[in-house]
């Protein structure tokens, strides 16, 4: 799935944690910040696919394979391996705490930092996790799911329910949970209610509303890398057609003119 989509799946995730926080508006922002970092941060396994890899990294590390073939193969360091794990979550999450520790230990022990930034880790762990589920229906191709219990060798998903990017109905659930949210979090700042039930529901009808538009697509976008170049052009102009038949004409021309804005596979 694309990085924009992960990352404010982070995000909105975040906007549900910082309901539940009883802390200062700039530690919610940096909760906030967490969870959009932890959406994007798997993808950065995507280094191998990098120009410059080879003469940089690879020469570094005396890497005996060339970096485009290291990014669709099956090392720990290949894409959608140890960094789209729950291992890797959990192990950033703890490194990020441990890091914030290193700036506050004058004021703070170990344990008494560690507690006052469970918010922040928290945000990070479940953004990251959330990217590692939202990438298990992208096609099988050449890893055939994310490598979700490293070091074990196992992947999951790679079903192929959606195609790798212009997933645009995803992208406005993401953004509508996110504005709805962030509205009420700006109402509970001056009217005193439950905030913590509602953007929990909000972000419930945002996943349920997601998995149906998932579960729903009339296209299997399956396929092997050995396929790619066959179908790749074939799938790719299917998911922009269902996107069409999904959001109407005028809203489908919006997003294209916005894709046209972004600059990453969108
Ligand atoms: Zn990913």
């Amino acid at each position: 799935m694309d990085l924009l989509s992960h990352i404010l799946s982070g995000l909105a995730i975040s906007t549900v944690i910082v309901s539940f926080s009883k802390v200062s508006k700039k530690h919610k922002a940096v909760i906030l910040f967490s969870g959009a970092l932890g959406g994007g941060f798997p993808d950065f396994d995507v280094l191998s696919h990098w120009s410059q890899f080879d003469t940089t990294f690879g020469k570094f590390f005396e890497l005996d394979m060339p970096g485009f073939q290291i990014y669709h193969s099956k090392r720990w360091y290949s894409h959608h391996a140890f960094l789209h794990s729950l291992t890797a979550a959990a192990l950033i999450a703890g490194l990020i705490g441990c890091v914030i520790y290193l700036f506050k230990r004058k004021e703070k022990t170990f344990k008494q930092s560690f507690y006052d930034s469970r918010y922040i880790m928290l945000a990070f762990f479940l953004g990251f996790c959330v990217h590692l589920l939202e990438d298990m229906p992208t096609p099988t191709y050449a890893w055939g799911g994310v490598n979700f219990f490293w070091p074990s060798g196992v992947y999951f998903g790679g079903t192929g329910e959606i195609w790798w990017w212009n997933n645009y109905d995803l992208f406005l659930i993401i953004l509508s949970v996110i504005l709805i949210n962030a509205l009420v979090l700006i109402v509970r700042s001056y009217v005193k209610f439950n905030a913590r039930i509602i953007s929990t529901l909000i972000l419930f009808s945002g996943v349920s509303l997601y998995l149906y538009q998932i579960k729903t697509r009339p296209f299997d976008f399956n396929y092997q890398k050995a396929e790619h170049g066959k179908v790749f052009w074939e799938y790719e102009q299917k998911s922009k057609a269902i996107q069409k038949d999904i959001l109407g004409e005028r809203l489908y021309g919006i997003m294209v003119e916005f894709d046209k804005h972004v600059p990453l596979w969108f």
